[in-house]
């Protein structure tokens, strides 16, 4: 394996289902690369947390560019597995992505997204925050380290997401970004924006969960809601997987 080659899981073509720094709901082009960190219960891409040579391909940065190209399309979400483990190559690719104008139509630069899990943030990271073209979104899991490099690098225009699977998880989420808060104030910086991400393992079938949640929510002022307990319900929003919803990728 060459110092600029990454190891990819799937190159494909789909709608951005989840919320992100640029507008959830985008046509975009999926690059998913394989490898993580962690072993998340109900992760939706286990087959990508560790690299198979049997099922993934090792790929130079300028062949996965003419595969993202092929779909026209701007609009780049690198995810997982846990990106910033390749950081090298993946700092190649997007400062290519980012300034090469031919690349695309109308000759402008890629948007891109990066999904991370927020538990790394390996040296050269800091590259990717130098440039408006590339936007974060941390997908912090309960439970798991938070690096605190992210509470320097995030912004307004990045986002972090908290994913939820039972009302347990809401409190524990409530008492994580209370921390986060604090410390962004004591820092003078304003608040990243937040979701609740409702896991859909089920697909779209399984709306359950997140209905409840909802209902719950819009139901804060009855007494019985356990939601009244929790500090300031006005820095939450909600994170649907809308792609499943119409059984995307
Ligand atoms: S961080 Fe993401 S890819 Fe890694 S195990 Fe958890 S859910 Fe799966």
């Amino acid at each position: 394996m060459e110092k600029y080659d990454l190891r990819v899981a799937d190159i494909f073509s789909s709608i951005d289902g989840e919320v992100n720094g640029w507008g959830q709901g985008r046509f975009t082009t999926f690059l998913r690369l394989a490898g993580c960190n962690l072993k998340c219960k109900y992760c939706d891409t286990a087959d990508t947390q560790k690299y198979d040579s049997h099922k993934h391909e090792t790929l130079t940065v300028f062949t996965v560019i003419d595969r993202i190209k092929r779909y026209h399309c701007r609009n780049i979400t690198i995810t997982g597995g846990e990106p910033l483990l390749q950081i090298t190559p993946l700092a190649e690719l997007c400062k290519i992505l980012c300034e090469d104008k031919k690349l695309f139509s109308f000759g402008r630069p890629a948007r891109i997204n990066i999904e991370t899990n927020g538990t790394i943030f390996p040296s050269g990271a800091e590259r990717l925050t130098e440039t408006d073209l590339i936007r974060f979104t941390v997908d912090y899991k309960i439970g798991e380290n938070f690096h605190p490099l992210w509470y320097k690098y995030l912004t307004e225009k990045d986002f972090l997401k908290i994913v939820i699977c039972d009302k347990d998880d809401f409190f524990k989420a409530d008492k994580f970004l209370s921390m986060y808060e604090e410390t962004l104030y004591n820092d003078n910086r304003q608040m990243i924006p937040v979701a609740l991400s409702i896991r859909m393992n089920e697909g779209p079938n399984d709306l359950s969960g997140a209905v409840e949640v909802m209902t719950t929510w819009a139901r804060a002022d009855n007494p019985n809601s356990s939601l009244i307990f929790l500090s300031d319900l006005s820095k939450w929003s909600l994170n649907f997987q809308i792609h499943k919803l119409i059984n995307l990728k």
